[in-house]
């Protein structure tokens, strides 16, 4: 059997070949539709129905479709579970493919390429997050990555040495990495990123120079920065990857702009998911540091205080020129709530422009655009002249655009409708054509109105009715019994078509009348769709300036945002400074006391201060579990990450010297949720610590060293702590249980103790969660164990070990000796084993061995003996 595939499937055949490693959306009426394995992969993932549609090689294709108008909800559920999705579209008339004979099929093409990486739409992003694409390479030892999130056109680059690359992919968090290099995939799956494996082809570094030269519109890229051939590889794979999935289409790229390694605050992987800062260790945003102090009101707020949440400076002048800004709002009530409220208007300019760059955009993106705008304006004069300079600059970069505003003003109506293909969007006034079209279209439907009644009376049938549908268009209709008075008048009245209870007439007045309906309608759509055009030319033509006045709507939100939570929350201006200082005085853990408060209950507010003189300090944090050290410990590393994003910082005073980078490791036995060999991954990262930290570092480390035996947990914390104290002369804040550690105070230069406070009373322990200078006394781990519901005997006999071995250290004996000098745990007698009828005889009962009668027996003997 000759099996050709009809030429409908071999055009599919073709495409599918050309688009290999997607599915294939493939545009047939209202659906598109998979095929093939395609079909059998997207059914199961959407769980929607497989059918079979004809043959191919014999054998029935499978066959699955989504609707056009909901295939952006299919494609964000195919995206999230990391398919990728060409999208085939009729690229011609129907019309024309007619022309070319009865069977030749409409042609089609892929029009673009959904991945994770390049999505644009609003419903397929989220609108507080960036949705980051990133490209890594290395150029003969020089690593360099570059990203770029093309639903609001920022572009970055940096030099990134290959051993960067996982602290920075932990804080872009992007969607899709490019890469050549498939050994990179585990460490991008663990950022959490999908990883596109390009050819190597696609990062030759002057191919890449050329394709931004190109893009640009530019002879050299001098005037954006020098770039490293890395650099440029990196950003020349992300242009070719973007031209390839857009189809040509390229999206609004601004300028790249290349980070500087030592810019911002670094935070490694490890420390980001620890400190919770951008995500709670349970996966969600609620719990992080971001989620608690995230006051914006913008989208493109939100994404900043993200960016500098992760990001924190390291510029003196810039920190202080933020803190300038938040102060100055946070002293003026009125003005931040003038200001909040002109934001809480402001829509996201930053991905209305880019899917209009991209003409993916509706008349609701012009709309946003002048809404922006508007408010821009409006922020821009509110805000005094002698402003702080952030806001200042703000200010100048949303004026400006007045014509534009008047423009869209003029040409859109209040509340556009999401689609420019049904019109309806241009105000009436704007365009005396298009006014004059419609005219004539709204009266041919008031004329057609008059017409049914002339026709009801001509042909004397009271119930004759005008009616329209999309197949015959309009048409006179009466009921069957007085069809033969319109019948009489053939050359009035002309037979359409007879259903069951109807006969169907026209006139040669009314198809006229249609046709200019029609005409007009056309016309007026199309008369739309050049106005879109051209508002779309004049929004693109300062696309520029319209993302300045974009970032600067974010920076004031960003500030209003810090300055409200300053004043609502009683959080204060850090002073930051060149010194080594860490002093904080009343420190709160903002994520904490939220939780807290939501209960009704109070944080103990704790001071800290790791200087010594001028130089840094350690201290030692010891006191029983659930006391507060984790609390307190990671309270400090979140107020130095405040202060240096630009925010005021939840104490009384606090007094900082630029930290340079952040760690913070917690124990093995906390870390048991992530399922890795513990131990081993602790003393790692305990490594990596203590390779790198400067002396403007701040280290924060919980419990290191419990991950094994105590004497070896024991003789490891201490040399870390002393290594730390001698070679990284870092601050740190070094929590342990193990009490012997204490005396490392007065053999360390710069160590001190401090403890978290608990009281006894009538043998319970309360925690007071305060912290204090000097040792903690005892461990209270005892008493915690019975909080936590340990047998009374076995409380009683750990009581009794303990007592030994304390008095037993006072004398300095071996543990060992002492242990065998205890008297023996019958000493303190447990309750003699009780018996446990009811068990017994239950284990020896057989259920498969018993008749339904004796079932019914050993119920009752069962009862008897409970
Ligand atoms: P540890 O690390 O000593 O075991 P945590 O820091 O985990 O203790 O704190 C245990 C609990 O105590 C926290 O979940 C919190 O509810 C409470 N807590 C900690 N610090 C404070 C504080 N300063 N004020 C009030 N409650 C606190």
């Amino acid at each position: 059997m000759t099996d050709q595939p009809t030429p409908m499937m071999a055009q599919y055949l073709a495409i599918r070949e050309a688009n290999p490693g997607a599915l294939l959306f493939y545009r047939m009426g209202d659906f598109y539709e998979m095929f093939f394995d395609d079909a059998v992969a997207a059914a199961a993932a959407l769980d929607i129905a497989l059918t079979k549609r004809g043959t191919h090689l014999g054998e029935p294709i499978p066959m699955c479709g989504v609707p056009v108008h909901a295939a952006e909800s299919y494609l964000l559920t195919l995206i999230r579970k990391g398919f990728r999705v060409a999208i085939a579209e009729q690229t011609e008339d129907p019309a024309e493919a007619k022309k070319r004979g009865s069977k030749s099929v409409v042609a089609r093409d892929v029009v673009r390429l959904v991945t994770p990486g390049t999505l644009t739409e609003e419903s397929l992003l989220e609108a507080r997050r960036h949705n980051y694409l990133a490209a890594f390479v290395v150029v003969r030892d020089e690593g360099a990555l570059a990203w770029v999130d093309i639903s609001t056109g920022a572009f970055s680059v940096m030099d990134c040495p290959l051993p960067r690359l996982a602290p920075e992919l932990a804080r872009l968090a992007p969607r899709e990495v490019l890469s050549c290099d498939t050994g990179l995939e585990d460490l991008i799956a663990e950022a959490g990123a999908a990883m596109t494996d390009l050819h190597a082809s696609a990062f030759d570094s002057g191919a890449g120079a050329r394709r931004l030269c190109a893009l640009y519109g530019v002879e050299t890229l001098d005037g954006f920065g020098t770039f490293t051939r890395a650099e440029l590889s990196a950003m020349g794979a992300i242009v070719d990857y973007l031209e390839m999935t857009q189809k040509g289409r390229l999206p609004l790229l601004r300028p790249p702009l290349r980070e500087r390694a030592g810019g911002a605050m670094q935070i490694d992987a490890a420390t980001r998911r620890n400190l919770e800062l951008t995500q709670a260790l349970s996966g969600g945003r609620e719990g992080s540091l971001l989620a608690a102090i995230d006051r914006t009101v913008t989208a493109p707020g939100a994404r900043l205080l993200e960016r500098r949440i992760g990001a924190p400076s390291r510029d003196l002048a810039l920190i202080a020129a933020r803190h300038d800004a938040v102060a100055a709002l946070s002293g003026d009530a009125r003005l931040l709530a003038d200001l909040r409220a002109a934001l809480s208007r402001v829509p996201d300019m930053d991905r209305a422009l880019s899917r209009l760059a991209l003409d993916r955009g509706g008349p609701r993106d012009l709309a946003a655009i002048r809404a922006g705008l508007t408010q821009g304006a409006a922020i821009a004069a509110r805000l005094p002249g002698d402003a702080p300079q952030v806001l200042r600059d703000a200010a100048r970069d949303l004026v400006g655009h007045d014509d534009l505003v008047a423009l869209l003003d003029q040409a859109l109506v209040a509340e556009p409708p999401l689609l420019a293909r049904d019109g309806g969007f241009v105000a009436e006034g704007f365009d005396a054509d298009l006014d004059q079209t419609r005219r004539l279209r709204d009266e041919g439907r008031g004329v057609i109105a008059g017409m049914q009644a002339d026709y009801a009376a001509q042909a004397g049938i009271p119930g004759l009715k005008i009616k329209h549908n999309n197949v015959l268009g309009y048409f006179i209709e009466t009921t069957t019994t007085h069809a033969e008075r319109m019948r009489a008048m053939p050359d009035r009245f002309i037979h359409r078509q007879t259903t069951a209870n109807q006969i169907r007439f026209t006139t040669v007045e009314l198809s006229e009348l249609e046709t200019r309906i029609l005409n007009a309608r056309d016309r007026a759509l199309e008369i739309e769709r050049a106005v879109f055009d051209r508002l779309r030319a004049a929004i693109l033509d300062r696309a520029a300036l319209i993302g300045q006045a974009a970032r600067a709507l974010a920076e004031i939100d960003l500030a209003g945002a810090f300055a409200d939570l300053a004043s609502g929350e009683g959080w204060v201006r850090p002073r930051i400074d060149d010194s080594r200082a860490f002093v904080i005085d009343g420190g709160r853990h903002p994520v904490v006391e939220r939780a807290l408060r939501r209960k009704a209950e109070s944080f103990v507010a704790n001071d800290c201060d790791l200087t010594k003189g001028t130089t840094p300090a350690i201290w030692l944090l010891t006191g029983p579990n659930m006391a507060g050290k984790s609390t307190f410990l990671r309270q400090n590393a979140l107020i130095a990450v405040l202060a240096q994003a630009g925010a005021f910082v939840p104490a009384r005073a606090a007094h900082i010297g630029l930290v340079s980078q952040l760690f913070s490791r917690v124990g093995a036995a906390d870390d048991l949720a992530r399922g890795r060999s513990t131990f081993m991954v602790e003393m790692v990262e305990t490594a990596a610590i203590l390779n790198q930290a400067d002396d403007r570092a701040l280290v924060i480390l919980d419990e290191i060293g419990r991950g094994t035996s105590t004497w070896d947990g024991l003789s490891i914390a201490w040399a870390v702590m002393e290594h730390l104290q001698a070679a990284n002369r870092c601050r740190a804040l070094f929590a342990t249980h193990y009490h012997e550690m204490t005396a490392l105070s007065a053999k360390l230069d710069g160590v001190e103790n401090a403890t978290v406070a608990v009281r006894e009373w009538e043998g319970e322990v309360i925690f007071l969660h305060e912290v204090r200078k000097g040792a903690a006394d005892r461990s209270y781990g005892v008493q915690v164990a019975r909080l936590a519901g340990l047998p009374a005997s076995v409380v009683d006999r750990a009581r009794t070990v303990l007592d030994a071995l304390e008095s037993g250290e006072r004398q300095s004996a071996r543990p060992m000796a002492l242990i065998d000098d205890l008297p023996l745990f019958r000493a303190a007698p447990p309750p003699a084993p009780k018996a446990r009828p009811l068990d017994d005889r239950l284990k020896a009962v057989h259920p498969d061995a018993l008749s339904p009668r004796e079932a019914l027996d050993l119920i009752y003997e069962l009862k008897a003996l409970s």
